[in-house]
């Protein structure tokens, strides 16, 4: 099979993350940033601001949202 046979599968999230931009001596010129988006709840989470918050905010997204994302994807009809 090749990639141009498979199915095409809906996206289910997405996972915005900013790295930002950080100098040689650790001054940060834009801070990371990051936000997600739920396609099956419908849900969004976050934007943070800042290395270490990012850094967990990543972590309790996969952690945390799934577990509490029950709702099943919206029909496409109406
Ligand atoms: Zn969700």
């Amino acid at each position: 099979m090749t990639a141009r046979n498979a199915r095409p599968r809906a996206l289910a999230a997405v996972l915005h993350v900013d790295f930002g931009q950080c100098t040689r001596d650790g001054r940060w010129l834009s801070q990371p940033s990051a936000r997600y988006e739920c396609y099956r709840c419908g849900g969004t989470e976050g934007p943070v601001t800042g290395p270490h918050p990012v850094a967990s905010f990543v972590e309790h997204v996969k952690r945390v949202h799934a577990t509490r994302c029950a709702t099943p994807p919206a029909a496409d009809a109406a």
